[in-house]
């Protein structure tokens, strides 16, 4: 179980996730989680660094999936600035949500990655399904409940896992 919850890699902010990092792994599709990942919670614009970088790696040829668990409402306004495909009610740490969004880029599991803020979805997700699963540190420190009482247990796993997350701290 531990070992699920061990992300393959861990970058500070998506934007971190170089073009020649994703050439090097043979990463051809992006499944970014929304809330605390691509944007503050709920927050229904994206910031420029993260429209540039988005933009940037769908011109490069990369494909963008949003994968979130949050609603349709919420995720269709950034669907739209972004220009990408979606999967929102995802379920995740459902393998299924991983299918299906990678069914949506036309990608198998290997050739996609997935990243998010939250070691019990995104990361253990990602790893049920046999997608690379890349950790970022949350957005902001505002956090809906149920995400604000996951975190000391994240800190526990990131702890045994030797993980370093400054904002689980
Ligand atoms: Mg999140």
């Amino acid at each position: 179980m531990l070992k699920r919850l061990r992300p393959c890699a861990q970058m500070k902010r998506l934007d971190d996730i170089s073009l020649t990092y994703l050439q090097e792994h043979g990463i051809r599709g992006l499944l970014i989680d929304v809330d605390n990942t691509l944007t503050e919670d709920n927050r229904l614009e994206v910031d420029s660094w993260a429209q540039q970088y988005l933009h940037k790696i769908q011109a490069a040829g990369i494909k963008v999936c949003l994968l979130s668990n949050n609603n349709s409402e919420r995720v269709r306004p950034l669907t739209e600035q972004l220009g990408c495909k979606a999967l929102a009610k995802a379920g995740k740490p459902s393998k299924n949500a991983y299918g299906k969004a990678l069914s949506l880029l036309g990608l198998n599991r290997k050739e996609a990655a997935a990243v998010g803020d939250q070691l019990f979805t995104d990361v253990l997700g990602a790893n049920r399904a046999g997608v690379w699963s890349i950790l970022v540190e949350p957005i902001s420190p505002k956090e809906i409940m149920i995400v604000r009482i996951k975190r000391p247990l994240e800190w526990l796993v990131c702890k045994w896992n030797h993980i370093e997350m400054s904002r689980t701290k």
